[in-house]
């Protein structure tokens, strides 16, 4: 019987047992999931509860929420996920599917952020050149954001090793314009990120374009995205008979070794167990289905809280490590260093705000004039970068009612920050 085989449980891989399961004719018994983390992202469980999952971890605070990331989706474009979460049947509302959940959820809360970016004087909503609704480009940054839009697809290739950077070095202005403070705190993009991606992301999300500023596209999810996406995923693998095995990380490959190596037929997956190091070899057979991906960002993350300060892991992560492995069987797996060996050029830092009182949250209500659950705010002049956003709430389920969790972000962790 033919297995497929995926290493990792993030959405890309329940996603592929989804399709196989249900449009390619796959029985879930012939499945198995391979992931590192029992719990991945948070799963409503309190930090204490997934601690132990981070090696470099001894925490002294561990009370309150940890979320590790706040994601928004894009009712436009994002037409695989909406396809795949209706077959997903709702954890919530029985009868529904995850994208009802979704979408009956966002269209009751829709977003419409109007402090979106906060300098020294507050929220950018006086009626001056530095409103939130302007741009700010000039001439030039307009002529080279124009130019990396249209660029046709058959010359995409010229932007190989191209950062952004280099792309506007003869328009520096473009980096200190509103547009530019909302894109990179909007998509995590780093002045050294590729000018490839950015066109892509343009082209992709170019409908977002005319309501940048105030998110009025963004769709977000009930609760977080683990108990909101993933877990009703994982429960529909679970249900048709998948297997998931936790906390195992596959740590190598053997190939069989084929004429010139064009072909790449995996073998054996070599394991080690996360809890007690024990490893082994799960065997492949030739017609079996293996899924890898090949670059997670949150596979080498690292914690630390109020009293202990973040051990930073160096170790190339081990999605990025496979990856690595296989390119040195074969030559046409691109290269990982392009993406891990520089770590100042995609680093960035978040955090988890826990309080027992609602005081926090609603000053930020009142200075950012929205309900939790609008708002992306960035501050623009921090030097760290510093962006927040208030989810709706509760965020998790097990939430208590006098709870309130939200989540921020620094784009530039390694500058000090203003104050304390
Ligand atoms: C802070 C943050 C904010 C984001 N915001 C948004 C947003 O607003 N909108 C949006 O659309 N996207 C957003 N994203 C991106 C989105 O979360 C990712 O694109 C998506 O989760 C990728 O899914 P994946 O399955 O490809 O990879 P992952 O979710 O990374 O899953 C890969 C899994 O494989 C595991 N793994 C890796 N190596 C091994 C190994 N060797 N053995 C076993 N398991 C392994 C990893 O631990 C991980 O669980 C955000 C991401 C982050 C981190």
């Amino acid at each position: 019987m033919q297995k497929a085989l995926m290493i990792g449980t993030g959405i890309g891989n329940l996603a592929a047992g989804i399709y196989l399961i249900r449009d390619g004719g796959f029985q879930g018994s012939q499945i198995t999931m391979y992931g590192l983390e029992t719990h991945g992202a948070n799963d409503g469980n309190t930090v204490a509860a997934y601690e132990a999952e981070y090696s470099n971890s001894a925490l002294s605070n561990n009370r309150g929420y940890l979320a590790k990331g706040g994601r928004m989706l894009n009712e436009e474009t994002y037409e695989n996920l909406w396809d795949i979460l209706r077959s997903v049947p709702s954890l919530d509302h029985p009868g529904q599917s995850v994208t009802d959940d979704i979408l009956n959820f966002d269209h009751a809360h829709p977003t419409h952020d109007v402090a979106r970016l906060i300098d020294q004087f507050g929220p950018r909503t006086k009626p001056n050149k530095d409103n939130y609704e302007h741009m700010q480009f000039n001439n030039k940054d307009r002529a080279l954001l124009t130019k990396l839009m249209l660029m046709p697809e058959s010359n995409e290739q010229t932007l190989n090793n191209i950062s952004i950077s280099e792309w506007f070095k003869n328009s520096p202005h473009f980096f200190e314009t509103n547009f530019w403070y909302m894109w990179q705190t909007t998509f995590a993009f780093k002045r050294a990120s590729s000018a490839m991606e950015l066109r892509r992301y343009m082209n992709r999300m170019i409908l977002e374009f005319s309501r940048i500023n105030t998110l009025a596209g963004v769709t977000r999810t009930p609760y977080n995205q683990y108990e909101s996406i993933i877990l009703p995923m994982r429960s529909y693998l679970t249900d048709r008979g998948v297997t998931f095995v936790n906390n195992i990380k596959i740590t190598d490959w053997d190939f069989k070794d084929t004429p010139l190596q064009d072909d790449i037929i995996v073998t054996g997956l070599h394991y080690q167990k996360v809890d007690d190091g024990e490893t082994g070899i799960i065997p492949v057979a030739e017609t079996d289905l293996v899924f890898d991906t090949n670059g997670s960002i949150t596979d080498s993350s690292s914690i630390g809280d109020l009293e202990t300060p973040v051990k930073e892991n160096f170790e190339y992560a081990p999605s990025a490590m496979l990856w690595k492995k296989a390119t040195e069987k074969f030559y046409s797996l691109g290269q990982p260093d392009k993406f891990f060996n520089d770590r100042s050029q995609s680093e960035w830092m978040s955090f988890t705000v826990t309080t027992d009182n609602h005081f926090l949250v609603d000053q930020i209500s009142r200075i950012t004039q929205q309900e939790p659950g609008n708002a992306l705010n960035t501050f623009i002049h921090s030097t760290p970068l510093l962006s927040i956003v208030v989810h709706h709430q509760p965020h998790f389920k097990a939430q208590k009612p006098n709870e309130t969790v939200f989540w921020g972000y620094f784009m530039y962790p390694r500058r000090n920050g203003d104050y304390v």
